[in-house]
């Protein structure tokens, strides 16, 4: 029988929306979009902390095929990338195509029928010849499992579900976690509540950020001349990729720039805080690289604030009314923040079950013999299964770069697909054993084997140690190998 779709697609976030963008336009325009929040944008849809702001250049953060000359700021706010996710997925016609609430729980492929089938929380399972995961990395919420957290009374909120009808304004409130998102929300947090207690289990490296409202002169150089815009984005990228080159994959070599990194953070912090007590509780003990760099130019004069208090002891547990700490102290709070992340390696390698050819579980597969994906997308014994949230697979630089690398190895794949007449893909175990060997080898000298990694708790390690998410090339090397990697690669109508 046929399958319902050409395929499904489970995520509706920018990398969902890519996948889709890149079928229409190979001919495989009957697709189902699966997500589980009730709209599109992933990332940008469930993250409304005050605060939220990409922490890459705004240029660099679209579709190069789609760009927005109107971004308000260097580095736009979380708003306008939802608005942003909005209008492609309009003018991309992609809504269509999407059906919201849709949990989905495993995909199986079927052996006899050459397809997969989907299964999604209350409805009746689908059909597809190709299945995409789109499920991102920074989707599945960590909740601390902290003693006593659920007899807390008064009001939570996980940075990930943000309410904004808690008033925070004369709050005593508590956020836990001093990641990326707490970097952008503790300052905003500070200007409502009345205390803010922070605790720190691992410090993190905070640059200045050099951000600016756009001139709207710029704003129409760049929709009169897209070629300006273009230009921007070049040279941004450039500059990252030099830095993500070097700092990241040739610490060993290159070790200097990280310690001036380091160095620039330092002065950065000796200029908004003059407590050297302080400023050494928030210095973080690890290299600078071993975790995503954040920017902030309010970060560390929040804590310089009478009514902010940053707290290192660990947390002993929580009760209904306050946090004890390890030293018996406790602090009382009437709502607590949740700035604790992202779970990656547990739940989300992959989000749903997966099983292939033979029933292999990619998840136990994954999990018993290591994290691995042909080019960051394709898995042996996975046929017609690309995983674009994948194991090696990140560029580290904007995730537009990711997105697009994987839209051009899909051209190249699918355009053989057609031209070989074939509607089975798999790839086979030699590309895919040495793609995980190069990858291996090419960490060897990265900031996570050659730094001092061991305290950041960074979310690049996963359980066995290993720094399996970024994929340690250049982008140039990604984008060309998207579009030459050898054919033989796959077996195709196996
Ligand atoms: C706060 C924050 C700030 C960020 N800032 C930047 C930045 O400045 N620059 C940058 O490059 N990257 C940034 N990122 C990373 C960001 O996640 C990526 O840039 C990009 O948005 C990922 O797109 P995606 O579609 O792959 O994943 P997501 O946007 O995470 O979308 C995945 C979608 O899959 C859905 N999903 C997951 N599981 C299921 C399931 N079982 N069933 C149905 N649907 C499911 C989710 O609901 C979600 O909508 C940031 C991430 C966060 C959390």
């Amino acid at each position: 029988m046929a399958p319902q779709y050409d395929a499904v697609i489970v995520g509706a976030g920018f990398g969902g929306m890519g996948a889709a963008i890149q079928l229409k336009e190979l001919g495989l325009g009957n697709l189902l979009i699966l997500e589980r929040e009730d709209d599109l944008g992933g990332t940008w849809h469930v993250n409304r902390y005050p605060g939220l702001a990409v922490d890459i250049a705004s240029v660099t953060y679209s579709y190069s095929f789609e760009p927005n000359p109107y971004w308000s700021r260097l580095f736009a706010p979380g708003t306008e990338l939802k608005s942003y996710a909005e209008h492609v997925a309009d003018k991309y016609d992609l809504r269509r195509h999407m059906r919201f609430d849709s949990v989905v729980q495993g995909a199986r492929w079927d052996e006899e029928e050459r397809h997969w089938v989907v299964s999604t929380e209350g409805q009746e399972p689908v059909t597809a010849r190709y299945l995409m995961t789109a499920t991102g990395f920074l989707s599945q919420p960590q909740v601390p499992k902290i003693a006593g957290i659920d007899s807390f009374a008064g009001t939570v909120i996980h940075t990930t579900a943000w309410d904004d009808s808690v008033e925070l304004n004369g709050k005593k409130a508590a956020i836990i976690g001093t990641g990326a998102t707490a970097v952008q929300l503790i300052p905003e947090l500070a200007k409502k509540v009345a205390e803010l207690t922070v605790y720190q289990r691992t410090a993190i490296w905070v640059l200045p950020k050099v951000d600016f409202a756009m001139p709207r002169m710029v704003q129409k150089v760049f929709a009169r001349v897209p070629a300006t815009q273009k230009a921007a984005r070049a040279a941004m990228s450039t500059v990252l990729e030099g830095v993500m080159v070097s700092a990241v994959l040739h610490f060993k070599q290159a070790k200097f720039i990280n310690n001036g990194a380091k160095l620039a953070a330092k002065g950065h912090m000796r200029r908004q805080i003059p407590s050297a007590k302080l400023r050494a509780e928030l210095t973080p003990d690890y290299d600078f690289g071993c975790k995503r760099p954040t920017f902030s130019n309010s970060y560390f004069r929040t804590f310089t604030k009478s009514h902010v208090r940053l707290e290192t002891n660990s947390i002993a547990r929580i009760e209904p009314d306050g946090i004890v700490t390890a030293d018996g102290r406790k602090t009382e709070i009437d709502t607590l923040v949740l700035a604790t992340g992202f779970n990656l390696w547990d739940v989300n390698f992959p989000a749903i079950e997966i099983l292939g050819r033979e029933g292999r579980n990619l998840g136990k597969w994954w999990r018993d013999n290591r994290f691995q994906a042909y080019e960051g997308v394709a898995v042996p014994h996975f046929p017609n299964f690309l995983t674009l949230a994948s194991p090696y697979s990140y560029s580290g630089l904007s995730y537009f770069t990711t997105i697009e690398s994987q839209m051009k190895h899909m051209r190249r794949l699918f355009g053989e697909m057609r031209n070989t007449g074939s509607d089975v893909f798999e790839v086979t175990e030699a590309a895919n054993a040495e793609f995980l060997d190069r990858m291996t080898a090419n960490l060897g000298d990265s900031v996570f084997y050659q730094g001092s990694c061991e305290t950041s708790r960074s979310y690049y390690f996963n359980q066995h140690g290993e720094a399996a998410i970024l994929r340690p090339t250049s982008t140039v090397n990604a984008f060309r190998e998207a579009g030459r990697f050898p054919l033989e690669s796959y077996k195709l109508n196996a």
